[in-house]
């Protein structure tokens, strides 16, 4: 990337971005993180130092994956957090987007892995089964390959689900034996970004963070951001008001299914769900799932697919208002509710995270509670 140089003290705009866009995105970055809006300047002026002090090296790698994650990162728009994040980093290795192949590629890794410490972002999952043949680039296992890489790295961000939990390859009945990046360089500074796929906001913000502050932001059990992964979907969900009233589609395109009630019947996971969907959206919050007439699926969770399948049978009467009504009595439903979704979300994290693979194996289902048909 070339262009103008810009300042770290007048946050003189960037490659791609006028001056005024860019504080924007600055501004909309320190909302994402939680930051309190004064931080606002001083992400700004981070950002404007390190593009003039030399952008960092990223290495991205992929295993065993759909690309959805560099998908979802480079169809962001206006002024995107790709554009910003392309001016302030330097993307030396990215299989999908560099232009050497072959030899030529391996050669653009190994140059890349001298710039110390680097920054490394891993999507796809790992296989382990049988030495890790089932994904091998240039002769090298994922395994050999992210244990050489890691070593050097300031620090790695998985993601996507499969990368950061095992996702999808992990499944049932899991043939290659897939994990996430932490259970091979566990002991390297990691922070995990699930989601089918990573949403591009919460990968910016997390580099913006890196960027800013020197380090990681605040994680959660799991290695989430909380800014990111704190709360419920369920939380800030803008059908909650349906769900405590007790209004449910029952029927896709029904009466509640035009009115946009709550899909909670429908196969909603949202009361289990980790994620800032509903505050950020997707295509720059144009909508999101669930504000499209689908219910959440907890993709962001350990195990997603063995544990969220069948996706749309409901996770059972006991998140139901009107039950934990009788069944607390004197309890606010709200209080109920946050503490039940936290709990089953909780016990799916904890759980699931521990037993992964041995559950995965056996094909067990039990992660996410699960009712009968409506
Ligand atoms: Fe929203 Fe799903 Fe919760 Fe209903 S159950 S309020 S649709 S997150």
């Amino acid at each position: 990337m070339t262009g103008r140089t810009p300042s770290p003290t007048s946050t003189e705009p960037l490659t791609f971005l006028s001056r005024r866009e860019f504080l924007r995105l600055c501004s909309f970055m320190t909302a994402v993180l939680a930051l309190p809006a004064r931080y606002g300047t001083r992400v700004a002026a981070a950002l404007g130092a390190a593009a003039v002090s030399g952008r960092p090296t990223v290495i991205w790698l992929e295993f065993q994956d759909c690309a959805g994650d560099t998908e979802s990162f480079l169809r962001s728009s206006h002024p995107t957090a790709a554009e910003l994040l392309f001016d302030l980093l330097s993307l030396d290795y990215h299989e999908v987007l560099m232009a050497p192949a072959g030899q030529a590629a391996a050669r653009s890794l190994a140059e890349a892995m001298e710039r110390t410490p680097y920054l490394v972002v891993v999507e796809g999952s790992i296989p382990t089964a049988d030495g890790g043949v089932y994904c091998t680039v240039g002769g090298r296992t994922a395994v050999q390959t992210l244990t050489e890489v890691a070593h050097g790295a300031a620090a790695i961000l998985a993601v996507g689900t499969c990368a950061a939990f095992g996702g999808l390859p992990a499944a049932a009945p899991d043939p290659t034996e897939a994990v996430g990046v932490r259970d091979v360089v566990g002991d390297r500074p990691l922070v995990n970004l699930p989601g089918c796929p990573v949403n591009a906001v919460n990968l910016a913000a997390t580099l913006v963070h890196h960027l800013t502050f020197g380090e990681p932001p605040a994680l959660d059990e799991l290695g989430r951001p909380l800014f990111a992964y704190g709360s419920l979907v369920h939380d800030h969900c803008p059908r909650r008001g349906h769900f405590d009233s007790g209004r449910f589609v029952r029927e896709w395109g029904d009466e509640g299914h035009r009115r946009g009630w709550c899909l909670y019947r429908m196969g909603c996971k949202g009361p289990a769900a980790h994620s800032n969907c509903p505050l950020v959206g997707w295509n720059d919050n144009t909508s999101w799932p669930i504000g499209a007439g689908h219910p959440c699926l907890a993709c962001t969770e350990p195990r997603f697919w063995d544990a969220s399948a069948p996706f749309y049978r409901w996770m059972g009467e006991e998140h139901l208002p009107m039950r934990r009504a009788r069944e607390r009595e004197g309890e606010g439903i709200g209080v109920a509710l946050g503490v039940g979704g936290a709990a089953v979300a909780a016990g799916v994290g904890a759980a699931a995270l521990v037993h992964q693979r041995r559950r995965a194996r056996r094909g067990a289902d039990t992660s996410l509670p699960q009712g009968g048909a409506t």
